[in-house]
């Protein structure tokens, strides 16, 4: 029997964990008790290790794929009210709405009514999870809409930009393995290569942390406040992951480019950015819903 193992969206396992494990470390007391309280208990008060379960459900959950992501038009912005809707136009069927959603069901936690309607949990992995998706540089579409791809690369997963840096191996496309358009030459060990040669997820999120309060501690308090003091705000993530996807990971690239060390050492910058980002946002917006 031949076995076809699912897809891997987005960020991938890892991404979702860095940015859950980031999140976890800045919760505040009152939500870091309501969290540990709602995770299911093999977790062992883990976060980061239960982040891509939404993945896992994706299929099982049939209502669930539209909501792991946007589709914008061939623009470079977004809106709410044009984009977040699935293919049967539902509006709010996508990751900016799930995310309110999911916040909207968090907050009935401690309600007065003590027995929420929700299945709580499930709640917090989802927007846990979506937090992540919405901060995606490289995924914002979807995978599976071919028409609303510029390019191919929309598969590729952070952990494989990463493999492909320091290994100097083929970005798997991903169900296709036809032609392998990103190849990375082995260049100098710069500072970035040096530590993402050895990556494993802790010192990646020490390192991002590292950052988080020296080279972006300036920029932390705007990345967790949220406008009109609403208590999520995935319509500025959404719009920021347009722009970064824009001016970034597609910038200057079409199917046929051979990406070399000066793309990825480029890029790198701004996928650590955005998993701190998601981190820091995922914290604030647990500790506005907590209390
Ligand atoms: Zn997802």
């Amino acid at each position: 029997m031949l076995v076809t193992l699912p897809p891997v969206y987005g960020w991938g396992v890892e991404g979702h964990s860095i940015i859950c494990k980031i999140a976890q470390s800045r919760l505040s007391d009152t939500a870091a008790d309501a969290v540990k309280e709602l995770l299911p208990k093999w977790a062992e008060n883990d976060l980061g290790s239960v982040c891509s379960w939404a993945d896992q459900v994706r299929f099982r959950y049939q209502w669930s794929p539209p909501l792991h992501y946007i589709n914008t038009p061939e623009t470079c912005s977004y809106l709410y009210t044009r984009d977040c809707k699935d293919d049967d136009g539902v509006t709010g069927r996508c990751v900016a709405g799930a995310i309110n959603n999911y916040t909207s069901q968090l907050l009935t936690y401690n309600s007065a009514s003590n027995q929420s309607q929700y299945n709580l949990t499930e709640s917090l992995l989802f927007l846990s999870h979506f937090m992540g998706d919405v901060h995606q540089v490289y995924v914002l579409r979807n995978p599976q809409s071919i028409e609303n791809f510029k390019f191919h690369h929309d598969k590729t997963t952070l952990m494989s930009i990463i493999t492909a840096l320091a290994c100097g191996v083929c970005i798997r496309q991903g169900r296709q393995h036809h032609r392998c358009p990103l190849v990375h030459k082995k260049g100098s060990s710069s500072p970035s290569e040096e530590r993402f040669y050895d990556s494993n997820l802790d010192s990646m999120v020490a390192a991002i942390q590292q950052n988080i309060t020296s080279e972006w501690a300036d920029q932390v308090k705007r990345w967790e406040s949220c406008s009109l003091n609403k208590t999520a705000c995935p319509d500025i993530y959404a719009s920021e992951g347009i722009k970064a996807a824009c001016d970034w990971a597609y910038k200057g690239v079409n199917q046929d480019s051979v990406l070399e060390d000066d793309y990825f050492l480029s890029r790198l910058p701004i996928v650590d950015w955005r998993l701190a980002q998601g981190g820091v946002r995922l914290a604030a917006t647990l500790n506005r819903i907590f209390g």
